[in-house]
């Protein structure tokens, strides 16, 4: 049974196991290594190797094991995708970080992370650990190059966005050695940033490559947005390129199908004995079909009694003849009864009268 810890810290996002549980030390004045043991179990039942146990550091903390690993990277279940996160741990942004108490906040950062886009401090690779971090109040070109690079992660995944950001990077600094012949030359940009990030006289205490990275940084997301594009990807694999996507509103109209009016049909589009459209000639207002078009490019050098005529093709189907709203009246017919003949020779058509025309 595990003691549990009269203070309660909770641990900073992507915080790792090791910096909690010493910020724990710290707080309640125990040993780093009494307290690391009571939180972690060997990794194998024979090894010598300690590994932090999220049960027990429940246990100590008071706090539930799910809430601890969405902070702790070490304990998340599913294990996290370990090649998308740096290889080293970094104090992350002071001002997140400010209100966890015991010590400094060690913090495993993904490949992605280079600003804190709240407080607006390049956090990026440090190469020179606890230096103070920079802040872009005047640069916040730099703060957008952290969101775009957010969105080109969302597009193309990790590991094509690391790729492409870091080729970014790999061309800017071929870039940087050379002229600019250009006043819009990003060159003289990189400048104007080196002299906000470590400025001159201060070069002892400012300078590091963490803070040249930062310069190039937005000219390097964009340079990764056009490397990471699916198309630049299968050339630079040796596929053959593609032909770009039609736009909508680039596309041409469809073809219509209804049956042009009378006065625009033309005397060569009359209908035929079935009732049917006449094929249609090139005219300046009707463009021929795309298969004709790639039949006479063929038989451009032909005798014109050699090329084969185009088919016969209809436009739409015939409707059929419209009923009358109202049906008409039948024909008239005569009777088909016997007809009565009087004696001078006349005849009678209606019987009633030839009824009493015979009572007489
Ligand atoms: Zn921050």
């Amino acid at each position: 049974m595990h003691a549990r810890l009269p203070i309660a810290v909770a641990p900073a996002h992507h915080e790792t196991a090791a910096s909690y549980v010493a910020r724990l030390a710290n707080l309640h004045g125990i040993p780093f290594p009494e307290l690391w043991r009571q939180v972690s179990r060997p990794r194998q039942p024979a090894s010598t190797t300690m590994v932090i146990a999220g049960d027990r550091l429940s246990a100590v903390t008071g706090i539930p094991e799910t809430l601890l690993a969405r902070a702790l990277i070490e304990i998340r279940h599913p294990e996290p995708d370990w090649l998308a996160f740096r290889h080293e741990p970094q104090h992350g942004c002071p001002r997140c970080t400010a209100r966890h108490p015991g010590g400094p906040v060690r913090q495993l950062f993904p490949h992605h992370r280079y600003v804190c886009t709240r407080h607006r401090i390049w956090i990026g690779p440090p190469d020179l650990l606890d230096l103070p971090y920079p802040s872009l109040d005047t640069l916040p070109e730099i703060v957008a190059a952290q969101r775009a690079h957010l969105r080109l992660l969302h597009r193309l995944g990790p590991a094509a966005t690391y790729d492409a950001v870091l080729t970014g990077f790999l061309v800017c600094g071929h870039r940087w050695d050379q002229p600019a012949h250009d006043p819009d030359d990003a060159r003289l940009t990189w400048h104007e940033r080196v002299g906000a990030l470590i400025p001159s006289g201060e070069e002892q205490d400012t300078f590091s490559t963490s803070r040249l990275f930062a310069a190039v940084y937005p000219e390097a997301v964009k340079t990764a947005a056009l490397i990471g594009l699916l198309r630049w990807r299968r050339l630079a694999a040796g596929a053959p390129p593609r032909a770009a996507p039609v736009r909508r509103r680039d596309r041409p109209p469809p073809r219509r199908t209804r049956l042009p009016a009378p006065h625009r049909r033309g005397p060569d589009r009359a209908l035929d004995r079935r009732g049917l459209l006449a094929p249609a000639q090139p005219t300046e207002n009707h463009l021929p079909h795309r298969a004709q078009l790639r039949q006479q490019r063929h038989t451009q050098g032909q005798p014109a009694e050699h090329r084969p005529q185009p088919p016969q093709r209809h436009l739409v189907r015939p409707k059929p003849p419209r009923r009358p709203r109202h049906p008409l009246p039948p024909p008239h017919r005569p009777s088909p009864g016997p007809k009565l003949v009087h004696p001078h020779g006349s005849v009678h058509r209606h019987r009633r009268r030839q009824r009493q025309h015979l009572r007489r």
